[in-house]
């Protein structure tokens, strides 16, 4: 079958190949049909070794297709179910599950170091144990969440990530509180999807921070109140709050650079919320002097912050009920075959969200 690798970390481009096999099914396993996935930043991050990832690798963790086949002992799933892939599955047996802390478990992580698929020349891994940019995979009956079938593929694959990183950093994170001042650094489709959070909370004002003019657009039809450049924020932060800054700051960029102006831009005693994800070797630097004097909470929220399932079916109800845009973060639609011009799309910044359609 087909699927798209990268052959080593570092490099730039994938390759589309037709002697792939996706591997591991067994009791407790379920095969999918992959019809949609969207392309995440991290799948750029994975490939050029800033989040760790083995590699030979198939990248995608934001997808959404229907069951071919369950594995014994699968008993919420049957063939054709309309699924979601979960990157995060939640064992329902830790400490963290057990607490409703879902986001946190591990279980998913326990499988990172075996191959999803194989070709003749060896070994290929999935990205974060999924790997979805492909036709098939076979994963852990707990990444294959059911959803209603009134929800298109395509739709479903973003709820599968960004929607659900970015809404819940609003939602369940920060719980924006109705009449602040928000804003929301690197609108991407993860930014985008916290502004819309933040919004449905109530916030007066909302000030989307990025560089490309375009995505400042679409940040705007979205709910964001005002968008500026990354040199024009200490202007923003002037009119908005007279200078005091905001009470709520989202870094959707994962860098330490971006991290600490998102905290000198928020209030004292206002919510840093750091959403973006980044490396294990970059440090946010900190004084202790204005760590305590200045009281500014900083907040990680990692998935959306919340329990995984829940979040996905607030999500469709939000979308089903027209509050949430999520048709209108997908700006570009691609085949497998193209998919590095997906890649060049996200990372030039003019795509919110590519559609790979499998
Ligand atoms: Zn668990
Ligand atoms: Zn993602």
């Amino acid at each position: 079958m087909r699927a798209a690798v990268l052959h080593e970390i570092g490099q730039d481009k994938l390759e589309v190949l037709d002697d792939v096999e996706a591997v591991g099914f067994g009791p407790g396993r379920v095969r999918i049909r992959v019809r949609a996935t969207g392309l995440c930043h991290s799948d750029l991050s994975a490939m050029s070794g800033v989040l760790p990832q083995p590699g030979p690798f198939v990248p995608g963790h934001e997808g959404a297709g229907e069951v071919v086949e369950v594995g014994e002992g699968v008993r919420n799933l049957k063939a054709g179910d309309r699924v979601v892939v979960c990157w995060l599955p939640a064992c329902g047996a830790c400490p963290a599950c057990k607490r409703g802390q879902t986001e946190l478990c591990l279980a998913g992580f326990m499988n990172a170091g075996t191959p999803n698929f194989k070709r003749p020349a060896g070994d290929v891994f999935g990205f974060a144990g999924t790997g979805t940019f492909t036709e098939e995979v076979v994963v852990d009956a707990g990444c294959a969440v059911p959803i209603p079938d009134d929800v298109p593929f395509d739709i479903a694959a973003l709820i599968g990530c960004g929607v659900t990183t970015g809404l819940g950093a609003a939602l369940n994170t920060a719980d924006v509180e109705a009449g602040s001042s928000v804003a929301v650094i690197g609108c991407g489709g993860v930014g985008i999807s916290a502004i819309q959070g933040a919004r449905l909370k109530g916030a007066a004002e909302i000030v989307a921070v990025d560089p490309v003019a375009s995505r400042r657009e679409s940040a705007l039809e979205f709910g964001a109140t005002r968008a500026v450049s990354p040199d024009e924020l200490a202007g923003a932060k002037q009119e908005v709050t007279a200078g005091e800054g905001f009470d709520y700051v989202f870094e959707v960029v994962g860098k330490s650079a971006t991290a600490r102006t998102a905290y000198e831009n928020t209030r004292r005693g206002g919510t840093l919320v750091i959403v973006g994800a980044g490396a294990m070797d970059d440090f946010l630097q900190l004084n202790m002097f204005e760590l305590f004097f200045d009281e500014k909470r900083i907040l990680p929220s990692m998935y959306g912050g919340g329990d995984v399932l829940r979040s996905y079916e607030r999500t469709i109800a939000l979308w089903r009920a027209g509050r949430i845009d999520l048709a209108g973060l997908i700006t570009h639609r691609v085949p497998l075959a193209d998919i590095n011009e997906a890649l060049d799309q996200m990372r030039s910044g003019t795509a919110l969200r590519t559609c790979i359609e499998i």
